[in-house]
Order: structure tokens, then sequence, then C-alpha cells
């Protein structure tokens, strides 16, 4: 049996560890922190990209699908709520300027449904978006905010209770597009790993040393013996690149996203997404819920989730592009704690622009932050998944998280064409059930939040779904 070795345990390396792991492969997956999926966060599944008016309608498609594909493998990581869309009078765009790419992937949506009908995870066709006039939201305003939305119109009245209306343009858009849950989903793969017996996991294991027996072929990593090598290192994929000497060029930046609790708040809310231009003070906001009045803050500004400098490229020297040293210290010791009141406090403010009641809101925690890397020289980049360098190397790249499945699939190829797995098994998701509960996926998930820091209501299942 094929020996894989895997650098890196974050969404991609223990997506990885856990596929080929159920194909029956032999797989050791080093992680050098003590958990797994403990890099940088993901909270929106982006399932058409809907939140990048930047991108083009291919990438959007992309992500749509594999996160139809993502949301199959990892049902409990998924935050089921709708998106709202808003565009400020302040900003140029205008909210016709979406319809075309909404009615493009309700109909990738209904054309995968066609294929497999499995693929029915972003609720009813017809209900993948719907845009809301001055006069339906004024409509909706009479109604009781629902402790346990059923349509789209119920998600829509906290919206329509609290955001500012003079300060949006019309219409409003809410879409299908849901969370993904970073502690669940970090739960649930390790809870599923542990049980599998033909996967090592070396958590608190660094790997500086790896190199290829010119004689067989063969990689040794940590002094042991491996056929395949993938390299799933996140935003350091470049220092194995540059301990093999493989040139790659990339991006690697750093950002942070802010906990915040609304006390007041009980309603049970949608995200809502307020457009903006990127790096200006009017950047993007996002208003991401979760249970019991806990709102986690996006701002695109630089002294909100963006930081001066915090984008870094690769040189001709080197395939890890270099984070000033403050980045790395942030990521790897802590925050000071006046850096986490300002910018929350500023992420606060950045939000109440729309939603003036959310001026309440304070902090609840340090953010959730990272340093993510994009492959190539196109910083908006965001549909990623892998790249092959020899016959026996992977150098995982995702951008979104709900590449990870394509990324699996492209490995597989490779894995097929060594004879290391059978023909047969390419694009296989139905595995035999691991036999997790979702409830002890939950309970677990509480824990990894309260031991990284975090309030454990983040962790929470919406059980109206
Ligand atoms: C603020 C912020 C918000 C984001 N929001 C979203 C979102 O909503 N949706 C989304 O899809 N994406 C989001 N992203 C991007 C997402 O976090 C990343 O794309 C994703 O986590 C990358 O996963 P990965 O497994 O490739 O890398 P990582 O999660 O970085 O995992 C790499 C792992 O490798 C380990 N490692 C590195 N070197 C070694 C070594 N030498 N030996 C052993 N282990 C090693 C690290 O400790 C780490 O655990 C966001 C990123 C940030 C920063």
């Amino acid at each position: 049996m094929a020996k894989i070795a895997i650098i890196g345990g974050g969404i991609a390396g223990s997506t990885a560890a856990l596929y080929l792991c159920q194909i029956g492969l032999d797989v050791t997956l080093f992680e050098k922190r003590s958990s797994l999926v403990s890099g940088p966060p993901f909270c929106h599944l982006h399932a058409g990209g809907n939140l990048y008016r930047e991108i083009d309608d291919t990438q959007c498609v992309t992500l749509l699908h594999q996160s139809i594909d993502l949301l199959k493998f990892y049902p409990y990581a998924i935050d089921y709520r709708p998106t709202v869309i808003a565009i400020p009078i302040i900003d140029s765009g205008n909210p016709y300027d979406l319809k075309d790419r909404l009615l493009l992937l309700r109909d990738e949506y209904k054309k995968s449904i066609k294929k497999d009908p499995s693929n029915k995870v972003l609720g009813e066709v017809d209900e993948y978006f719907k845009f809301y006039s001055k006069d339906d939201i004024l409509a909706l305003q009479i109604n009781e905010a629902s402790k346990h939305p059923k349509n789209l119109d119920e998600w829509m009245v906290p919206v329509a209770k609290n955001l500012d209306l003079e300060k949006i343009k019309f219409p409003l858009v809410i879409v299908q597009e849901y969370g993904l849950n970073l502690f669940r989903l970090a739960s649930g793969v390790t809870k599923a790993i542990e049980k599998l017996n033909n996967c090592n996991l070396q958590l608190n294991t660094k790997i500086q040393n790896v190199k290829k027996d010119d004689h067989t072929n063969k990689w040794i990593v940590d002094g042991e013996k491996f056929d395949y090598l993938i390299n799933a290192a996140g935003f350091e994929t470049g220092i194995v690149d540059d301990i093999l000497s493989y040139k790659r060029e990339r991006f690697v930046e750093f950002k942070a996203a802010y906990i915040t609790k609304w006390d007041k708040c009980d309603d049970i809310w949608p995200e809502v997404i307020f457009h903006g231009q990127r790096g200006t003070p009017n950047g993007m906001a996002q208003f991401t819920p979760y249970p019991n009045g806990y709102f986690q803050l996006h701002g695109m500004t630089n002294d909100i989730t963006l930081f001066e400098n915090g984008l870094v490229k690769s040189s001709q020297n080197s395939s890890q592009p270099s984070l000033d040293p403050k980045f790395i210290n942030k990521i790897y010791k802590n925050w000071e704690k006046e850096d986490i009141e300002s910018r929350t406090k500023l992420a606060i403010k950045h939000i109440c622009k729309f939603i003036p009641q959310f001026c309440g809101g304070s902090v609840a925690s340090k953010p959730l932050y990272g340093a993510q890397q994009i492959p190539g020289d196109n910083k908006e980049l965001r549909a990623a998944d892998v790249s092959f360098e020899s016959d026996n190397y992977a150098r995982c790249e995702v951008v979104k998280a709900s590449s990870v499945l394509t990324m699996c699939d492209s490995i597989m190829e490779k894995l097929i064409l060594l004879e290391y797995v059978d023909k047969p098994l390419q694009g296989k998701r139905n595995f035999d059930d691991l036999e997790i509960l979702f409830n002890d996926i939950e309970k677990y998930a509480q824990d990894i939040c309260t031991q990284r820091g975090y309030p454990s209501s983040l962790a929470l299942i919406n059980r109206d779904h």
C-alpha cells in the first residue's frame, strides 16, 4: 500500500488525510500545532462567490459547485442561514448588476440537481435568491421576527427592522449563501480521523527536514520513507517549497475578523454584506451571526480586517512571501489587548453605519485571524486548489475552503497514474459512515472554542434546519 505524508493539518491537509484514508491509503498527517484546523479562520461557505462582485462568473460557478460538494461531505459544519447583500448609497455599485450572475448561479444549481438530486442542498431552486424593493422591506417591518425563520421573508425581518434604509440602495438581495463553521469542522474532521486505523496523526510535529532519496524516488520526512508527499502547509507552503528548491509564485495575506456580542439582540439574523471598495475606508462590511447574540465582523479596510503591508509576494529567491515579523508575532504569540479593543471597536463602528442599534455591541473575545496564501500573480483569485511538482509532490493551494474536494480529486488523478489507487475510485464521495453523532461533534467543537479562547456559542448548531 502506498505511503502518503501530508505536511499541515489545516482544512486542506486534514481533508486530504480523511479522504485518502477512506480510499484505503496509508497516511501520516504531520501538524505542528496541538490540534487540527487551527490556522486562519473561515466562516463563509461561498456557495456562488456572491460576496465577491469583482471576481469573474467562472470562479463563482466553480465555487458554487465546490460548495455543494463540500456541504455534502461536511454537513455538520454548515451554518444554515442565507446572506443579504446590500449596496450602500455611497458605493458606486448598482444592485441590478448582481442579477445576471444570480440568474446564472440559479441555473447552475438547477442543472446540478438535475444531474444528481442529492445536490439539492441550498433549498428550493426558486428560492435561491430574491430581490426586495423598499416597499417590500417596509411591509416586512410590521412582522415579528421569527425565532425559527422558515422562508426568505422571515429571514429578512430583522434586516427590515434594523437597517438604516436611508444608507442603502434598493433592491436588497437575499441569497442562499451559508456559513461554514470552523469549530464544528475542526471537531468533526478530528473525530473522523481518529477513527481511521490507517491515519497516523502526528500533532505537535513541525517538519523541518524533508528530502528526496534520488535512488528510490521516495520522500524522507521526519526520518520515515513515503511514496508521495503532500505539502498542505497553508501560508507556509513556500517554506517547504524552498527546502526542496521548488519555485512557485504566490501571495500571502494576513487578515482578521472580530468577535462581538450584541446583548440586546435575540433575533435570528441572516448574514448581511454591505459592499464596498476593498482597502478604502468604505471597504465591504460583513455581519456574520452566531447563536446567543454573537456576531463576527469583517471590514475590508486597512484598520479593520486588512493591514498595512499585510499582503506580500514571493520573490526570485524564495517561494515563501516574507510577512512582517509583527504579523508572525500575532499568529504565533498573541495580540496586544489594546489592539484587540481598538480594531474590534472600529469594526463595530463600521457596521453601525448601517445597523445603528448594533452600536451597543461589545468586544467578546480576541479576533479570528491568520495568514492565507493566494497562488500565482492574481491577488483576486478565489477558486484555486492544488499544483504539482515532479511525479510525487502535490502542493495544496486552496484560497477558499470549499475548494478542498476538487483538490482531493486532482491528487487522486495523480495517484491513479502512479497506480497507487484504482481508477474507479476517482471522484468517490460516499464512504462508510464513521458513525459520529452531530451532538458529539458540537460538544467537542465547544471545547475547541474554549481551548482556543473563543465563546463556545460560536460552535452551536442551528437546530431548525
Ligand atoms: C480573516 C480570514 C477570514 C477568512 N474567511 C474565510 C471564509 O469565510 N471562507 C473561506 O473559505 N476561507 C476563508 N479564509 C481563508 C481560509 O482560512 C484559508 O484559505 C484556509 O484556512 C487554508 O487552509 P489550509 O489548510 O490550506 O491552510 P492552514 O489552515 O493554514 O493549514 C496549514 C497547516 O499547516 C501547519 N504547518 C505549516 N508548516 C508546517 C510544518 N513545517 N510542519 C507541520 N505543520 C505545519 C500549520 O500549523 C497549519 O495548521 C479566511 C482567511 C482569513 C485570514
